[in-house]
């Protein structure tokens, strides 16, 4: 097996383990028997990852897509808001401003609500926008903004959306599977994430899990063929697992083995903890090495955290980065538009060793740094 020449702390694509790379070995037929059982078991494994009640298995479904993320984001945005329907999104990053963005490509009728990037998007700001603009019938809104790392209060929003009748769509990308989070708690009709981030499996297909009265309505509103959400369910249903075109057969068999390594960890509750042990100690030895988180603890999800530049060494991210590369580990620049920093991933098979390793490699950068004059 080949070695990695690095180890990704960055959130997806991620650290996988060896068994799911391996699971990517055999060659399988799309329209196989064997191969659409397999992606029947993944369906409803993940409707029942969504639900607190697994009683409510029946009202719920699940639809895979194939490409990275976004395209399942544009999947749901172009196929569930009928005619005459209306979007309210709530931003507080790069990620809510490009839902906002597809609807306008779309030419779905959007507002959106934007937020400061270090602040939750607030749910009484949603209320009044409600009730001043009734035209509104779908609320969408991203669990954990990987922009910046912030954990969303969707439990706030949701209410406000669910009270007034609004259909709800969640962007649980970065979260689903690391952060507990149930659907038929939030009464969230459409759940999005991918395979690539906190299930640990390799980039090539997202997924949409539904309230199947929800998807129902859907016939027929798909502004795009191959992201026809609907479309794509309705094969899966009625032919048993079959996708409507060529399916990303290997990454769909890591995703198995990386589902299977999700449940034997204990699942999301039990991978939230791995991932606030690894963030905890992250954000411990980066504050002891001179750096700040950009967030205040409470805010901080555990899935990737922002860290400011520092002051003082001469900081440069394009040396920082190369100089940990070396050293064997990639980390992610910032997105943020008004101030510096960079983000490192707690996600992935990385655990406390991997996390001692980094800051290992930081700690070299900064001492080199330091020794150095800084020069104008
Ligand atoms: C990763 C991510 C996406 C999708 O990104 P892709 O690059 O298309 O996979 C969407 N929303 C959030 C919150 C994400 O973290």
């Amino acid at each position: 097996m080949t070695e990695n020449k690095y180890l990704l702390l960055t959130p997806g694509p991620l650290t996988t383990t060896a068994a799911v790379k391996e699971a990517m070995l055999r060659d399988w037929c799309t329209w196989d028997r064997d191969y659409n059982d397999l992606v029947e078991k993944l369906r409803g494994d993940l409707v029942e990852m969504a639900l607190r009640d697994r009683a409510k298995r029946a009202g719920y479904t699940a639809v895979l897509m194939q490409g990275s993320g976004t395209f399942a984001v544009e999947s749901v945005i172009g196929s569930v808001i009928p005619q005459g329907g209306k979007l309210a999104v709530l931003s507080n990053g790069a990620y809510g401003r490009r839902i906002a963005e597809i609807a306008g490509i779309l030419k779905v009728p959007a507002v959106e609500l934007r937020f400061d990037e270090c602040e939750r998007p607030d749910a009484e700001t949603l209320a009044v926008m409600l009730d001043d603009d009734p035209a509104v019938t779908h609320v969408a809104v991203v669990h954990c903004e990987t922009t910046t790392g912030i954990l969303n209060d969707i439990e706030s929003v949701a209410r406000a959306a669910k009270s007034r009748g609004k259909k709800l769509i969640v962007d649980a990308m970065s979260s689903f599977g690391g952060i507990p989070l149930f659907m038929d708690a939030l009464e969230i009709d459409f759940l999005i994430s991918s395979a690539n981030k906190c299930i640990e499996g390799v980039p090539g297909f997202a997924f949409v899990l539904a309230n199947r009265a929800a998807l129902s309505e859907c016939a027929g509103l798909a502004r795009s063929l191959s992201l026809d959400l609907y479309g794509q369910w309705k094969t899966m249903e009625e032919h048993g697992g079959k996708w409507r075109f060529t399916s990303p057969t290997h990454v769909v068999c890591a995703f198995a083995e990386a589902l299977r390594e999700l449940k034997a960890e204990g699942g999301a509750a039990a991978r939230n903890r791995r991932y606030a042990a690894n963030r905890d100690m992250l954000v411990r030895g980066m504050e002891d090495l001179g750096f700040k988180a950009l967030l205040p603890a409470e805010l901080r999800s555990p899935v990737i955290t922002s860290f400011l530049y520092p002051d003082g060494i001469g900081f440069d991210f394009a040396e920082f980065y190369e100089s940990l590369k070396r050293d064997g580990y990639v980390i992610y620049p910032g997105k943020l538009s008004e101030r510096d920093t960079f983000r490192i991933g707690n996600i992935g098979d990385i655990r406390e060793k991997q996390i001692a390793g980094l800051l290992a490699a930081v700690e070299r950068y900064v001492k080199r740094s330091e020794a150095r004059p800084l020069c104008a």
